[in-house]
């Protein structure tokens, strides 16, 4: 993900933007826990798929819920690099 896109996700994150982020083509994924707790990954986040890359078998999550602090972070870090 690049500066420029990491800045409008960012943007759309924030501002609960998610016709925005899927206009974006974003793509969340989560267990149903991470569903609920509105804490789904970010799939385009290169940078921490080690990390946050959970192998799930299920996705429960779409654009609406995410909010995972590593992510977040990583976005930031993208927006304002
Ligand atoms: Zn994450």
């Amino acid at each position: 993900m690049n500066k420029e896109k990491a800045q409008k996700v960012l943007e759309a994150v924030l501002l609960k933007d998610y016709d925005q982020l899927r206009e974006l083509n974003i793509i969340a994924f989560g267990n149903s826990g991470r569903q609920q707790m509105q804490t789904a990954c970010i799939t385009a986040l290169d940078d921490v798929k080690g990390i946050c890359n959970p192998r799930l078998s299920h996705n429960y999550c779409v654009v609406d819920d995410i909010g995972c602090p590593k992510c977040l972070k990583a976005l930031i870090v993208l927006a304002t690099a």
